[in-house]
């Protein structure tokens, strides 16, 4: 049994994830996925909650074949008590996927198996991009599953991120 842990904000979860799970999905038995700071929403960087992002990550999945636990991790003040923080809140894992320096610096240093996965059309697959497209009102739901599309649509997130960004200039 081989259970690996990928981890991010998924402010929104969006292709690029979905196709870097995919790829995981072939390497190991099941799959945690970390929803990194769980404890932020309703910002322009993070606009969406830790239940909203479990929501679009587990309806993205519904179909997956690959057993897989969605669980949000808050973060914490302290980086070097942060790997054990992480472990007492997933199930057991033996590796990681993560580009993030200051992640694999951390789980390497707990003697962690870290591997990076390239991300798809960067350009377009990215968090920034989607919120950015958000904010402008252009176009943005075919760079996530329609399953994600319908949750941002069914909260407003549109109009969220638009009013968190007027209150930001004030
Ligand atoms: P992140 O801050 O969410 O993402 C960093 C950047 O990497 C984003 O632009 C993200 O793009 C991109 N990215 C995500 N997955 C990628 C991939 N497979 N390939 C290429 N780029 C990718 O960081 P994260 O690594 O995804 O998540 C780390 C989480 O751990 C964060 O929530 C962080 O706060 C937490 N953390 C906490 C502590 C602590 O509490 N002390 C310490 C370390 C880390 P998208 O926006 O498109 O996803």
């Amino acid at each position: 049994m081989r259970r690996g842990l990928y981890l991010g904000r998924f402010q929104p979860y969006h292709l690029g994830h979905h196709e870097v799970l995919k790829q995981i999905a072939m390497e190991v038995d099941e799959i945690i996925i970390g929803i990194g700071s769980a404890q932020k929403s309703h910002e322009i960087e993070n606009p969406f909650t830790a239940g909203e992002r479990v929501l679009m990550v587990s309806n993205a999945l519904i179909d997956f074949d690959t057993k897989h636990y969605v669980i949000p991790i808050e973060d914490i003040q302290r980086n070097s008590l942060w790997v054990s923080h992480v472990k007492s809140m997933v199930p057991p894992f033996e590796i990681a996927y993560t580009n993030n320096p200051l992640v694999i610096e951390l789980l390497s240093e707990a003697e962690i198996r870290v591997k990076q996965s390239p991300l798809f059309r960067r350009f377009d697959y990215s968090g920034t991009e989607i919120r950015r497209r958000m904010l402008a009102g252009e176009k943005w739901e075919h760079f996530v599953p329609e399953s994600v599309a319908e949750i941002i649509r069914g909260i407003d997130g549109e109009n969220r991120l638009k009013t968190i960004a007027q209150s930001d200039q004030e």
